[in-house]
This record gives C-alpha cells, sequence and structure tokens, in this order.
C-alpha cells in the first residue's frame, strides 16, 4: 500500500482543507504536529493586532468603554458555542489553573459548608493535583494509564474532577455519564476541557454539567499564554461564591465601594483586570473554529486518529512502539500517543533532523497531535514514517537522554 498517495487522496478529498490557508504557515516544509499544546497562528490574528495598536494609541483608557469591558463575557460566549453552553454561562479570566482554584473552592464551599475530598484520578493533568492538593483531602482513582476509570462516583465525595481528554493518552471520557454519576451521588462536578474544546464535541448545557475550566491556545489558536475560561450553570451561578473576591467580580466595580458584593451572573467569578491585548487575540481562532463547524471538524479529527492508529499497525509496533492511547476513534480527543523507552531521544530527533515537531510526555510518550483545522494527513504520514526511520536506523541514540527543563 502505498501511504503517501493514500494521505494526498485524503487532504484531497478533504471539505475543510481550505482552513489551512487561514493559519501562518511560514515554513511548508515543517510538519508541525504539536497543536494540542500551542495551536497555530490564525492570519487573522496578525490584523488583531495591528488593531490592537490603534485601540491603545489612539483610544487610551477610553477602550474600557469601547469594548474592552466586555471583552471577557463576549469571548466566553462564542466559546461557549464550541461547548454546547448557554449564553451567559462562560467568561474568560486567568489561567486554567487559577480557574479551576476557584470553581472547586466555590463547589466544596456551596452553601456555607465545607466539603470534601475532591475526588480524581492519575490520568488528570499534574497542575490539576496540584491545586486540589493546596484545596485539601484528595483520593486519586488509579488507571491502567491510558483509559478513564469507570463513570461511578462513590459516596461521600465533595467534589469530582476529571479531563475531559486525557492529556498525555488522549482518552475521552463519558462526560454526561460521569456527570449523572456524580449527581446521583450528591456531589458537584468540575471538567478540565483543555485537551477537548475545539477538539471534541461537547453539551455541557444538555447533559447539565455543574462547572468546567479550559485553556484557549492549544486547539483554539489563542496564542502562547492566552487567558483560559470558565463555566459555570446559570442556575448555579447565584448560589455559588469565589474566594478571589476582587474588583471586577463585585457588583458596579466602578463604585469603589469598600464593601464586596458579587455581581449577579458569570460576572462574579472574574477577579482582576482582564489582559486586553491576549485576550483580543483568542477571537480570530474561535472564529475559525466556528466557522468550520465541530460537526466537520470532528469527523475529520477521528479519520485523522484512525490513519494514525492505522500507520501504527504498519510501520511502528514492530519497532517496539506501544499504542498508549485508547484504540478506537470514538474513545478520543484529537492527539494520539505512542510509547517507546527512548521516546525522549526519539522526539528530539525528529525534532532536530527531521523536521517534526510533536511533543514528549514523560516518561515514554510521543503525542501526535491531529488538528482537523489545519493539518493534514500527509503530515501525519511523513511524521510517523520519519519516526520510524529515527528508530530503524537509530540515529535517535546521538541525543542525550536527559529531559530537564525543556518544553517539548
Ligand atoms: C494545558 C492544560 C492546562 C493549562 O493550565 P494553565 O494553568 O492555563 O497553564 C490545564 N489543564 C489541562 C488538562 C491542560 O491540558
Amino acid at each position: 500500500m502505498d501511504w503517501l498517495s493514500y494521505a494526498r487522496d485524503l487532504d484531497k478529498a478533504d471539505p475543510i482543507a481550505e482552513f489551512r490557508s487561514r493559519f501562518v504557515v511560514s515554513d511548508s516544509d515543517l510538519v508541525y504536529l504539536d497543536g494540542n499544546s500551542l495551536g497555530r497562528m490564525p492570519v487573522a490574528a496578525s490584523a488583531k493586532m495591528r488593531s490592537l495598536e490603534a485601540e491603545w494609541g489612539d483610544r487610551l483608557v477610553r477602550g474600557w468603554n469601547e469594548g474592552w469591558m466586555d471583552l471577557s463575557r463576549r469571548l466566553g460566549d462564542k466559546i461557549g458555542r464550541l461547548i454546547g453552553a448557554r449564553e451567559g454561562e462562560v467568561l474568560v479570566a486567568d489561567s486554567t489553573s487559577v480557574n479551576l482554584y476557584k470553581l472547586a473552592w466555590a463547589a466544596l464551599n456551596e452553601g456555607g459548608r465545607a466539603r470534601g475530598p475532591i475526588l480524581t484520578d492519575d490520568l488528570n493533568f499534574p497542575s490539576d493535583h496540584y491545586v486540589f492538593q493546596g484545596l485539601g483531602q484528595v483520593r486519586v482513582l488509579a488507571t491502567d494509564g491510558i483509559h478513564p476509570p469507570e463513570p461511578e462516583i462513590p459516596p461521600h465525595v465533595g467534589l469530582a474532577s476529571f479531563s475531559a481528554v486525557a492529556f498525555k493518552s488522549g482518552a475521552l471520557y463519558p462526560v454526561e455519564a460521569f456527570t449523572s454519576a456524580a449527581h446521583d451521588a450528591g456531589c458537584r462536578i468540575l471538567w478540565d476541557l483543555s485537551h477537548a474544546v475545539g477538539a471534541v464535541e461537547l453539551h455541557l448545557a444538555d447533559w447539565s454539567v455543574d462547572l468546567a475550566v479550559g485553556c484557549t491556545y492549544k486547539f483554539l489558536n489563542g496564542g502562547p499564554g492566552s487567558p483560559a475560561f470558565l463555566y459555570v450553570r446559570q442556575d448555579l451561578q447565584d448560589a455559588l461564591a469565589q474566594p478571589i473576591q476582587g474588583w471586577f467580580g463585585r457588583e458596579n466595580a466602578f463604585d469603589f465601594g469598600l464593601e464586596y458584593r458579587p455581581a449577579q451572573g458569570i460576572g462574579r467569578f472574574a477577579s482582576g483586570t482582564p489582559p486586553i491585548v491576549s485576550l483580543a487575540l483568542i477571537e480570530p481562532g474561535v472564529d475559525l473554529l466556528i466557522e468550520a463547524g465541530l460537526d466537520r471538524l470532528t469527523v475529520k479529527s477521528r479519520a485523522m486518529g484512525e490513519f494514525l492508529a492505522r500507520l501504527f499497525d504498519e510501520r511502528l509496533e514492530s519497532l517496539g512502539f506501544r499504542l498508549n492511547s485508547p484504540r478506537s476513534p470514538e474513545a478520543r480527543g484529537s492527539h494520539v500517543a505512542f510509547g517507546h523507552e527512548h521516546a525522549w531521544q526519539m522526539c528530539q530527533a525528529l525534532i532536530d533532523t527531521a523536521g517534526v515537531v510533536p511533543d514528549f510526555r514523560a516518561p515514554d510518550t510521543i503525542r501526535f497531535a491531529c488538528v482537523p483545522l489545519y493539518g493534514t494527513f500527509e503530515e501525519l504520514f511523513l511524521g510517523v514514517e520519519r519516526l520510524a526511520t529515527i528508530a530503524e536506523t537509530g540515529t535517535f541514540r546521538a541525543f542525550p537522554t536527559k529531559a530537564e527543563g525543556t518544553v517539548t
């Protein structure tokens, strides 16, 4: 089978192929497979940067009354369309970790009564674990390192919290089943959507999800360090308090009254001044996702994942690689993990000698992102082929084995 021709045929038949031209691709030979860590830059983000220059340069402080003040909520509503939220349920603010702290605290202290412990699992993102450890007692469900645990929540849990797509294995959780299980067990559930938003279809309102957070620089292409979002179901908003009570979450912030009174609605989950420059740059990427449509993106994402799984069978398995992701495309988000004992060295060899940028996750995983908005099947083929060649020829052995202090 000629896999390269097959990949090119799939690209030719791709109904959303034109969206690649809406992104900055300065080096067309670079095989970029790390869009789940930092998404590519939309071309429209450059124009947005120029308009920000005018907004800041000319309008100065008047800009707050000319759109900056509402930006966190307006963009929140746009992101809300990608996760099946209602208007007024999403706010863009802070980092994912800070939002997670705010919402976990809110759930643990609902009605002024302290609850615990927090239930999570060992597939969840380390930063989530750290935040929970700072909030109190944590119970961690053990998994096989790839698949989610059963969607069962034991009694006497204060809050359940998981990632909807596991950052390492790419496993997609049955969000609705976990959410009902949490409600049956009498606790709230808080989802981290960082690796799910823009990659899989989500229906938070229909599924009665209580709380969620997520980041915007991965599949949403918001730019390095762009602020995160939080979601609070409408009927819970006025019943929950949050721990970082700042002026942007106060009713009538510009009264400058010395007494904190939470704003009504999602606004009460804001704390301080939003970073307008990086906030504004989120919009072009979100607009592209809305234009392409999550239904079409999901179809292509699954086809890309399936293509990678077939290439794994064909080229990688016999070279000592393991599939560190669920096998079925329906059980995955939008990236695929390959395990190998020399994964770190191979990843460095891919980046330094083969023009392929995936990423490495300790201890043994190389992640390949399937980004339907700008990724191609040909790139996936080239990524696997070059990885196989590096493994076959042993050129990775020239690279050091240490992973300290580097990002990918
Ligand atoms: C990327 C990611 C984050 C990022 O957290 P920040 O606080 O925004 O740096 C959090 N959780 C998960 C699951 C992630 O994948």
